[in-house]
Protein backbone atom coordinates (compact mmCIF):
# COMPACT_ATOMS: atom_id res chain seq x y z
CA UNK A 1 0.00 0.00 0.00
CA UNK A 2 1.31 3.22 -1.04
CA UNK A 3 1.68 5.49 1.41
CA UNK A 4 2.55 9.66 1.23
CA UNK A 5 4.06 11.62 3.51
CA UNK A 6 1.78 14.01 4.95
CA UNK A 7 3.27 16.02 7.92
CA UNK A 8 5.52 15.82 11.07
CA UNK A 9 4.85 16.50 14.48
CA UNK A 10 6.02 16.91 17.73
CA UNK A 11 3.89 14.10 19.99
CA UNK A 12 3.31 14.60 23.66
CA UNK A 13 3.70 11.62 26.16
CA UNK A 14 0.98 11.96 28.14
CA UNK A 15 0.95 8.65 29.64
CA UNK A 16 4.03 6.81 31.40
CA UNK A 17 4.62 4.33 28.77
CA UNK A 18 7.36 5.27 26.76
CA UNK A 19 7.26 5.90 22.60
CA UNK A 20 9.58 3.84 21.02
CA UNK A 21 10.92 4.94 17.54
CA UNK A 22 9.61 2.47 14.80
CA UNK A 23 12.94 2.61 12.93
CA UNK A 24 15.36 2.47 15.38
CA UNK A 25 13.81 1.82 18.73
CA UNK A 26 15.34 5.00 20.71
CA UNK A 27 12.63 7.01 22.76
CA UNK A 28 10.43 8.58 20.15
CA UNK A 29 10.25 12.66 20.38
CA UNK A 30 7.86 12.81 17.06
CA UNK A 31 4.98 11.55 14.94
CA UNK A 32 4.09 10.98 11.20
CA UNK A 33 1.50 11.54 9.48
CA UNK A 34 1.00 9.37 6.26
CA UNK A 35 -1.98 9.64 4.06
CA UNK A 36 -2.86 5.99 2.90
CA UNK A 37 -5.80 6.43 0.34
CA UNK A 38 -9.28 7.01 0.75
CA UNK A 39 -8.88 9.50 3.60
CA UNK A 40 -7.24 7.02 5.91
CA UNK A 41 -4.04 8.54 8.18
CA UNK A 42 -1.57 6.41 9.39
CA UNK A 43 0.92 7.60 12.27
CA UNK A 44 4.34 6.30 13.19
CA UNK A 45 6.48 7.54 16.08
CA UNK A 46 10.28 8.32 15.04
CA UNK A 47 13.25 9.68 17.36
CA UNK A 48 14.53 12.90 15.97
CA UNK A 49 17.08 11.38 13.69
CA UNK A 50 14.53 9.33 12.11
CA UNK A 51 11.89 12.09 11.43
CA UNK A 52 14.47 14.41 9.84
CA UNK A 53 14.75 10.80 7.08
CA UNK A 54 11.41 10.58 6.88
CA UNK A 55 10.81 13.94 5.53
CA UNK A 56 12.96 13.48 2.94
CA UNK A 57 11.69 10.52 1.97
ZN1 LIG B 1 14.82 6.46 15.22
Amino acid sequence: MERIFSMLRSFVDDSEKTKFCVACGNKATQEALFAVGDGAILIEKYCDTCATNVQRR
